[in-house]
């Protein structure tokens, strides 16, 4: 493809609501254009790149047994009212009404379409097990649209659904489901971990959440180093930390001035302790009481967590009138010691022999503090699981706090669909059972974003070859002949081998085809020039290489073998 017969139109500037780097590039190298809110045009190189992601999804599907089937995007709304989708689904449905008054939706998902499928065309157990998918438009109405194709409110998703007999082989087929996963994602070339999400009705490991890890991710996870745990911070578990300091002094507990120091920052600056010496204590509001919850220092209130054992469905952090009432002392400055009302406490904090916390004075703190002897509280687990904390499912492990951008979900759903839609079959003995189904959903076109998030750097994006919108970028500098005629028959030998080559052939300055070459992000770039040609040679230089001068010379003879072989070697398993 000659870049002057393309449609690139890569701009200097990002859109003003751009704030995530794949949102920023993909506008700036001409990947997508927005046409409303949430809702995008994929461009050629855009359309070239969710294609790669699709056929990828799309094979590996494939290879696991799926069927491949196409619902449509606009769906009568009986079907959404017969589970009770309609009203349960709320201002994120589209709803439309068709000429003659008749509800329909735009799908956001497609369980009932496909269970309407399962209960008119199965009918036997001999037809067991089946898994369908599509690769189809979805539509949701989201409050704020953001990100650019990271939160839409058109986009393209793979879902697939599983039917079985009963729920072992529903377990069966959902573990199908999570190898074709791994291979997805492994293809892509992304850092991600599966996250056992909450496993809710059915129980055991049923339910898990590919998580692309990336610093601008929404969600906190805790990954072992050394095994496969990985969990959402709220859920995760945590193990009793390594013991720090459990020597409990017998010094009484002292009034220091803190002037203005409310913060554990602060404090651990003016008073020269550590943040692990320190009792941290928030308050919060349950059920209409104030409490506090004490943590160490160095750790962080899990407020899903706290709620538990607070026996109630949320907590709120108090106002800061709230404190003051409380305490009698304003934010920064509340303590266990002495405090009136009820006082929850981590299990960590017991191992603190000496520790510092607000006095409930303005201006005051309190040090040689420990539990049991100062204050008292009912213990339990109350803190998110962080880097450093042991894994709980190894020995040996430490877990790291990362953040992720969900990519993909598998799941277990039992018979909710099935039971409540009639879709049964006939078991051995001739007796109707509902099926028992699976769900399995990809988000593609977030992925092509999610990728950029995860491979790009100040210069532009930095595509994985799999999923790169071409595999060569072939940049010819000048205009005489010989630089011509080489770059010509480079990018005729590349396309007659089978490789994706975009030959920037415009007449430009060298500096803005380079800089257009970082933008795009195309995996190998390779520059003829006059200079280099005249010794014979071509430049070589891979988008990963950070330094810009650090290129290798090429033979010009050789190149288009050395090329077509980085590009195999890079898409090799
Ligand atoms: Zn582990």
């Amino acid at each position: 493809m000659l870049f002057s017969r393309a449609l690139i139109p890569t701009v200097k500037e990002a859109p003003a609501d751009a704030t995530n780097a794949s949102h920023i590039l993909l506008s700036r190298g001409g990947y997508i254009r927005k046409v409303g809110a949430g809702i995008y045009d994929f461009l050629p190189l855009g359309y070239r790149v969710l294609r790669k992601v699709e056929g990828i999804v799309r094979q590996e599907m494939d290879r696991s047994g799926a069927l491949e089937i196409l619902m449509p995007a606009l769906l009568p709304g009986e079907l959404f009212k017969e589970t009770g989708r309609w009203d349960l689904y709320g201002p994120t449905l589209f709803r439309i009404k068709d000429r003659k008054g008749g509800d329909y939706n735009l799908g956001p998902t497609h369980e009932e379409i496909v269970t309407d499928i399962a209960r008119r065309e199965i009918r036997s157990w001999r037809e067991l097990p089946k898994n369908l998918y599509q690769v189809q438009v979805k539509f949701r109405d989201e409050p704020r649209p953001r990100g650019g194709l990271l939160r839409g409110r058109e986009f393209l998703m793979k879902d697939a659904y599983s039917f079985d007999a009963d729920e072992e082989g529903a377990k069966k087929s959902y573990e199908t489901m999570r190898q074709a996963y791994v291979r997805i994602f492994d293809r892509m070339g992304l850092r991600y971990r599966m996250v056992q999400a909450d496993s809710g009705a059915i129980g055991g490991n049923t339910s898990a959440e590919f998580q692309v890890l990336v610093d601008s991710g929404e969600d906190a996870i805790v990954a072992c180093d050394k095994c496969d745990y990985a969990a959402n911070v709220e859920v995760a578990t945590v193990k009793p930390p390594p013991d720090l300091d459990r020597t409990a002094t017998s010094e009484p507990v002292t009034k220091v001035h803190t002037p203005g120091h409310g913060s554990i920052e602060e404090v651990t600056k003016f008073l020269g302790v550590t943040a692990a010496q320190m009792l941290k204590s928030l308050l919060y509001v349950a059920g209409g009481q104030v409490v506090m919850a004490v943590v160490r220092g160095d750790h962080d209130v899990n407020e899903v967590r706290l709620a538990r054992a607070l026996k109630v469905d949320e907590v709120f952090l108090a106002s800061e009138a709230d404190v003051v009432k409380a305490t009698g002392a304003k934010v920064g400055f509340a303590g266990p010691v002495g405090f009136k009302g009820t006082i929850v406490v981590d299990r960590a904090v017991l191992q603190i022999g000496a520790g510092v916390t607000g006095a409930n004075e303005t201006d005051y703190h309190l040090k040689n503090v420990r539990y049991g002897r100062d204050f008292v509280g009912e213990v339990g687990d109350l803190r998110l699981a962080t880097t450093g904390d042991a894994c709980p499912s190894c020995d040996g492990g430490t877990l790291t706090l990362y953040r992720g951008i969900e990519a993909g979900h598998i799941f277990i759903l039992g018979t909710k669909y099935s039971a409540t839609m009639g879709a049964t079959f006939l078991d051995e003995s001739q007796t109707p059972k509902p099926l028992v189904m699976g769900c399995y959903g990809i988000g593609v076109s977030r992925l092509v974003a999610t990728t950029i998030e995860q491979h790009n750097d100040e210069n532009g994006i930095r595509w994985p070859m799999s999923v790169a919108p071409y595999q060569v970028h072939l940049v010819s500098i000048g205009r005489e002949d010989a630089v011509l005629g080489a770059a010509a028959q480079l990018h005729d030998a590349l396309e007659k081998a089978g490789v994706e080559v975009l030959w920037d052939d415009r007449d430009e300055r060298p500096g803005v085809k380079f800089k257009d070459a970082d933008l795009i992000g195309i995996p190998l770039r390779v520059t003829v020039g006059a200079k280099a040609l005249a010794a014979g040679n071509v430049e070589l230089k891979p988008r990963s290489e950070p330094d810009p001068k650090k290129a290798e010379l090429v033979p010009v003879a050789d190149a288009a073998r050395v090329l077509v072989e980085r590009v195999r070697a890079a898409l090799a398993p």
